[in-house]
């Protein structure tokens, strides 16, 4: 770290902090702004481990960030990779409603969608449903066919090289482990990591799993404490992916819409089957197997997760239950493909999800962005985070200029 002295530093190198950095950069271009990143790489982790999927915009309340960033995220992301020549494919989603009890929601979802502003919605029967996709069955499906794929490393990549492009500095493998004001309150803020102190007046955190940490690290007083929840994905084999054309998905449990296995092509053509959500042992704990004590700890301590765990202990025991047993993963992709068998799924990934609980256990359900003293804490950000990343980043960016002052 040549010269430690910024404006505003931005902790973590994913989506939001990389798209916050170029807009800065973009809006403010005297702030000297530096982005921190304690991988080697860049986009890592959720970034690096979600479904690209650009949504449209249906699920979220009227009204909420995620409703409006979304919508408006969407379509600015779009014209960003027509612009930078970044792969995209606007292939379209399906909802399928499987039984006469789901139409209802469907229904909603439909005027949910219309109300979000997301063009081209549309409810069809069984036989346009089959045109769309040849092996999917159900009573009705709404189409959206504004819905898209793309790769998000890339897509992060890209607002990185614009962020160097106009000046701003990213220090990879620079994890920072202490925040402290060596000048007392209303002086800089100096951030440890391995690599040296790198000295800021503000601070904007987009540290995603460990967002929590950071703003506890920073003084700030934090009412949610952040759980992660491993996705585990099938693939199809590739003699498989005709079953597929673009994506499947299930009428949502609207208090859980992120829950309900869904099929998902992606930009590089594979098809993807889950996932689930099950507890991680580990904020980072990609494998079933990953268990970090102190973390785990962390979790099990918090009262909210126990009145979490409380509230929707069957739902998760369902999804642990799932995480184990092939035959209840392969029966609940059956309701959506009924050809699908055993032997088109072979092994994927797997994604961590940070999910900000409240004290009382509940699960926030919108982005949560918390403005600071002299710090912006991105505190809950699930999907569709990845695809509302230009106009979150546009948001922090106005918050930050109109909170932190003029640069000097
Ligand atoms: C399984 C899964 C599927 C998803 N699918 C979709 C989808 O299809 N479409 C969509 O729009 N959204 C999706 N999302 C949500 C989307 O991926 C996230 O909203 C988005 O990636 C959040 O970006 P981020 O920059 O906040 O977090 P991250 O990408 O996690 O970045 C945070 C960064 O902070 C760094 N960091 C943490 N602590 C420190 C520290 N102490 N010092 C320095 N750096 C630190 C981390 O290393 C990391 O790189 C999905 C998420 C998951 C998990």
């Amino acid at each position: 770290m040549e010269s430690s002295q910024y404006d505003i530093a931005i902790i973590g190198g994913g989506i939001l902090g990389l798209s916050t950095a170029m807009q800065l950069a973009d809006r403010a271009p005297r702030w000297r702004v530096a982005v921190l990143e304690k991988e080697e790489d860049l986009a890592t982790h959720q970034t690096g481990h979600n479904s690209g999927v650009m949504h449209s915009g249906i699920y979220y309340r009227p009204g909420s960030q995620k409703a409006q960033f979304c919508v408006a995220g969407r379509n600015n992301l779009v014209r960003f990779c027509e612009e930078n020549e970044i792969e995209y494919q606007q292939c379209g989603k399906v909802i399928v409603a499987i039984e006469e009890s789901e139409l209802g929601r469907l229904q909603d979802l439909y005027e949910r969608g219309t109300a979000n502003g997301v063009p081209g919605l549309e409810i069809v029967g069984p036989e346009r449903l089959k045109e769309i996709e040849p092996y999917t069955t159900g009573l009705r499906a709404l189409w959206a066919p504004h819905t898209g794929i793309v790769d998000f490393t890339r897509v992060a990549t890209a607002y990185a090289g614009k962020f160097q492009q106009a000046g701003g500095d990213i220090f990879t493998g620079a994890p920072v482990r202490k925040i402290t004001r060596p000048g007392g309150s209303g002086g800089s803020l100096a951030l440890e990591t391995p690599k040296g102190i790198l000295q800021a007046k503000h601070l904007i955190n987009c540290a995603g799993l460990y967002a929590d940490r950071i703003a506890s690290m920073s003084g700030e007083n934090v009412q949610v404490r952040i759980i992660p929840f491993r996705g585990e994905y099938y693939t199809l084999r590739p003699e498989s992916h005709h079953l597929v054309s673009g994506l499947i998905y299930p009428v949502p449990d609207p208090q859980f819409p992120f829950l309900g296995v869904h099929f998902t092509r992606n930009i590089k053509g594979h098809v993807e089957a889950g996932p689930n959500a099950v507890l991680a042992l580990r904020r980072e704990g990609y494998r079933k197997r990953d268990f970090d004590l102190g973390e785990s700890l962390g979790s099990l301590t918090y009262p909210g997760f126990w009145k979490m765990a409380l509230k929707y202990w069957k739902i998760g025991l369902g999804e642990v239950y799932r995480s184990y047993n092939k035959r209840v993963f392969l029966r609940d992709l059956q309701r959506l493909l009924p050809e699908i068998k055993d032997s088109d799924l072979a092994g994927g990934g797997s994604g961590v999800r940070a999910q900000a609980v409240a004290k009382d256990g509940s699960l926030l359900d919108d982005f949560s962005i918390l403005q600071g003293r002299d710090a912006i804490h991105v505190l809950n950000a699930p999907s569709p985070g990845a695809t509302s990343s230009l106009a979150i980043g546009e948001h922090i960016a106005g918050l930050a200029l109109e909170n932190f002052g003029a640069p000097d």
